[in-house]
């Protein structure tokens, strides 16, 4: 079965709120890239991929979203309209000692009140390494509320998105056994440091760039090295396509368990 017909779960997906997704439209032209982030377009993608259930990851950026109430709001309004095909994860903000603060009383009410179901920490946006110590509390709460914690990780830009680095969330991963991490994007070109934290990645946005790297045959080997039970699909959609991710994931020949 090749992978536009396997039943997906799409565990990294990016739906922007309409007024700003017309920002996009109105800077960027109607098919650029965050244009596309808009619901109905998405659901057809789903259907006609075959993506059973996605993931709405929110990004810690009052730019795309809004406050992490607004946008915890936002994600849910989504989810409980579809409750079949989404689910989303929890945003944070980070202005001063709300991460301390509010941030876990935010979180507990997106998991008990919005019916959420995961953390997003986006370093990068935050400006704050996935190990500071700021973190701390509302870890403790995704903990107590036995829920997955998603940490963005593709260090790229040269010098300014080393604080996303999968080296300084493996502290975290080992700190807080109890929790569920799931690194995002195989920790780039770091995919060495987040294959020794020994817990989940996903695929999303980095695919293509490693079959660019390396070639079909080497990133199927990276991919066999983390092992099908640690791989967790996604695409980071809009900013990647279905029709790309299922061609490369085509030509590798997993078994149709590790599909
Ligand atoms: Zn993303």
């Amino acid at each position: 079965m090749d992978w536009k017909s396997l039943h997906k779960i799409d565990a990294h997906v990016h739906i922007l709120p309409e007024e700003k997704r017309q920002g996009f439209v109105q800077y960027q032209g109607e098919e650029s890239t965050w244009a596309k982030a808009e619901l109905s377009r998405y659901i057809g993608l789903m259907d006609e991929y075959n993506v059973v259930t996605a993931i709405l990851q929110p990004t810690n950026d009052f730019h795309m979203y809004y406050t992490a109430r607004e946008t915890n709001e936002y994600l849910a309004e989504i989810v409980h309209r579809y409750p079949n095909r989404f689910v989303a994860f929890a945003d944070l903000n980070a202005n001063g000692a709300y991460v301390l603060d509010e941030a876990p009383y935010e979180l507990e009410y997106a998991v008990k009140e919005l019916g959420l179901h995961g953390l997003k920490i986006h370093p990068s946006n935050l400006c704050m390494d996935p190990d500071d110590l700021r973190f701390i509390p509302v870890l403790r709460k995704a903990a107590e509320l036995n829920i997955p914690v998603m940490y963005h990780s593709n260090p790229c830009m040269t010098g300014f998105h080393e604080n996303c680095a999968p080296g300084k969330l493996n502290r975290m991963i080992k700190v807080f056994p109890d929790i569920q991490f799931i690194t995002a994007h195989m920790g780039g070109m770091k995919y060495l440091d987040a294959w020794s934290g020994c817990t989940w990645v996903d695929i999303s946005f980095v695919l293509p760039e490693f079959v660019e790297f390396f070639g079909v045959e080497q990133t199927r080997r990276i991919l066999c090295m983390f092992g099908a039970e640690r791989l967790i699909f996604g695409t980071d959609y809009p900013t990647r396509d279905y029709e790309l991710y299922c061609s490369l994931l085509d030509q590798m020949d997993f078994s149709a368990e590790e599909r």
